[in-house]
């Protein structure tokens, strides 16, 4: 019987596999036969970019950018910082190394091990795939939005946005994000456009969004070859914790409710859980599990909590409204340097 069984060689799921490797003994469940692969922009915070390891780092930056560009219904706000504001890493490229990386820290990865059923008793966690039965002291469910371990614990995503990504051959070279806001064509989510050096790329989140009315928006529909993916985004407050299992990444729906970036939030909670799965274990202690909501609630709940807020009221708002909101909001570019862009309500966006 293993300590550890982590469902999901994700980015959050090698990046925990790799924090408990040296402490107990670890498995991995991966059902694809190789990490990498789920659409994502990669765009990434400077605190993201500090928790993973140095050769990952290395490798996998494509470009920088120090501001963004944030047009809500014609009207056009800029943020810029002095430094780095955020990274655009190859994702692809990070969740295979982030997986390499948890199997050199001595976690056992096993591709092509999809979890079908997870039940747990007071002794134990069983995980079955189609080719083999698991048992562990504990689980932990990094295995995204359809997260087989959450269907155990009994906590779906409160809701679940789209997101598209179509990537072109075309430099962009520039250090600014762009956003556009349109209620006509979006109703609660937004278009962007991300310069990832020899790429360039295009992207929407929300409710019943497709490639066409993606490609309707940049003009895209007779360009050249792209790349084109999409993937769902869970966000919400949901159940993460019940008894030898806890769920992290977007298994528990750790996203920004606005951007569905999930990627600091997932390792921020994956390094709260590393911590509380090694004391249950060295005290061989199911209960000490219990302060894993708590401790993951304790860094991102307010946050989450306003973009949720704010995702209602943006529902309701009407140009007027939205007019108003944009000029308060001009008076926040001053204040662009103490905008935190994982945390964007507890730092200056809060007063807004
Ligand atoms: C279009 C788009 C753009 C995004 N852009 C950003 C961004 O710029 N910045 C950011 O921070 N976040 C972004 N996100 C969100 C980010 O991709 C997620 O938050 C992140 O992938 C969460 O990582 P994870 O490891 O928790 O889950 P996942 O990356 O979903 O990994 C889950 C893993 O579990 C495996 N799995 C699933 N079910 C099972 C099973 N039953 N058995 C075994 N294995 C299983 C999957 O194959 C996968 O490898 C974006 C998302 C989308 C859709």
């Amino acid at each position: 019987m293993h300590d550890l069984a982590v469902v999901g060689a994700g980015p959050v799921g090698s990046y925990l596999a790799s924090l408990c490797a040296g402490r107990m003994d670890t498995i991995v469940l991966e059902e694809h036969d190789g990490a990498g692969g789920k659409a994502c922009s990669g765009l990434v915070s400077p605190r993201f970019i500090e928790m993973i390891p140095k050769k990952v780092k290395g490798a996998v930056i494509d470009h920088e950018v120090k501001g963004a560009k944030i047009t809500f219904m014609g009207t056009t706000l800029e943020f810029r910082k002095n430094d780095t504001a955020a990274y655009v890493v190859n994702r692809g490229l990070m969740d295979r190394m982030l997986a390499e990386h948890a199997s050199d820290c001595g976690a056992d990865v096993r591709f092509g091990e999809k979890v079908m059923r997870a039940d747990q008793t007071q002794e134990k966690v069983r995980l079955w795939t189609p080719k083999h039965d698991f048992e562990s002291s504990f689980a932990a469910g990094c295995d995204g939005a359809g997260s087989a371990v959450s269907r155990m614990i009994g906590g779906n995503a409160p809701e679940v946005l789209n997101g598209l990504i179509i990537h072109q051959k075309k430099d962009d070279f520039s250090d600014t994000v762009e956003m556009w806001f349109d209620k006509s064509l979006v109703k609660d989510g937004f278009f962007w456009k991300i310069p990832r050096g020899s790429t360039t790329e295009y992207g929407c989140i929300g409710y019943r969004l497709s490639f066409p009315i993606l490609e309707k928006f940049f003009s895209l529909e007779h360009s050249d070859a792209s790349e084109r993916s999409a993937a769902p985004v869970p966000i919400g407050i949901k159940k993460t914790h019940e008894n030898r299992a806890i769920l992290v990444g977007d298994a528990a729906s750790q996203t920004k409710p606005w951007s569905g970036g999930g990627l600091a939030y997932g390792f921020l909670a994956a390094k709260e859980a590393s911590e509380i799965i090694a004391n249950a274990v060295r005290n061989g202690d199911a209960s000490k599990l219990s302060l894993y909501e708590a401790a993951w609630k304790r860094i991102m709940l307010k946050d989450i909590s306003a973009g949720l807020m704010l995702r209602e009221i943006y529902r309701d708002l009407d140009l007027s409204a939205i007019t108003s909101f944009m000029d308060r909001a001009e008076s926040l570019k001053k204040e662009s340097e103490r905008i935190d862009f994982d945390f964007p309500f507890s730092s200056a966006l809060g007063r807004l």
